[in-house]
């Protein structure tokens, strides 16, 4: 790990008030160095990879953890499995129908939430989910032609 990385997911640790763990450590290193919005599974395969005792419930209470916290995003999508992100800037997300790439999109896409949705509900939080084809998927299909 460098020593830079290292030394700013440690401090954004203590500014929230978390006592740093190795496996917090590991987790949150490996969430800020992916963009694939990787589910709690998938976190589990590429932490024990370097900590061979994370069990999958100690990987849970770390995420679970994190996310109290407000370092790490929560996202359910269609299949109801939680993915986690540490990308704490705004940003919306792009899903491919086909391969179910999670990308990041840019908030200037889509910047301003709806200001009055009625019915007396009020909106604390705004993402958008864009659903289309992936650039891979998109040639692929365009490659496979009618029929
Ligand atoms: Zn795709
Ligand atoms: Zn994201």
């Amino acid at each position: 790990v460098d020593k830079k990385l290292r030394q700013s997911i440690e401090g954004r640790m203590r500014a929230a008030g978390m006592r740093v763990t190795p496996q917090r450590f590991a987790v949150l290193e490996y969430l800020a160095g992916t963009h694939e919005h990787p589910t709690a599974e998938q976190i589990g395969v590429a932490v024990n990879s370097r900590f061979p005792t994370a069990s999958r419930a100690s990987v849970y209470n770390v995420l679970h953890a994190l996310r109290d916290a407000g370092m790490v995003h929560e996202i359910y999508l269609d299949d109801a499995v939680a993915r986690y992100d540490a990308n704490l800037a705004p940003h919306h997300h792009f899903i491919c129908r086909a391969c179910g790439l999670l990308d990041d999109v840019e908030w200037q896409i889509a910047p301003n939430p709806p200001s009055a949705i009625g019915g007396g509900r009020v909106v604390d939080s705004y993402e958008v989910i864009l659903r289309g084809l992936c650039a891979d998927c998109g040639r692929a299909a365009s490659s496979a032609g009618p029929g």
